[in-house]
């Protein structure tokens, strides 16, 4: 077993309440080779939040910011659509490689 990085706890539970996320809680919103920008949403508070997700030489580093905005809103923003769901597994095969705790979280959570 590999060390966890600390800078994955963020995605692993809401920074309000605490409560453990699931994957139907995240919705990516744009994917870039070094970038990634989602948009969690609490399922027990209902705070949300945008993340990003820069994988660079040191590792992953997830970087949230609270928001008003529900996803679509978010998305609309970013001028794209809402990914579903199934993408996150192409985001955890991008991020795997580097070590990213984060995706397997995610990963096991779809079990
Ligand atoms: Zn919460």
């Amino acid at each position: 077993m590999k060390n966890k990085p600390d800078k994955a706890d963020f995605l692993a539970k809401c920074s309000v309440c605490g409560k453990s996320l699931d994957p139907d809680d995240i919705v990516i919103l744009s994917e870039k080779e070094q970038k990634t920008t989602m948009h969690v949403t609490c399922a027990k508070c209902r705070s949300a939040a945008i993340v990003f997700l820069l994988n660079n030489q040191l590792g992953v580093m997830s970087v949230g910011m609270a928001t008003d905005l529900d996803s679509e809103e978010v998305a609309s923003k970013f001028g794209g659509e809402a990914i579903n769901s199934d993408e996150i597994l192409d985001l955890y095969q991008f991020v795997d490689g580097e070590g990213g705790d984060i995706m397997r979280l995610i990963k096991n959570g779809k079990n």
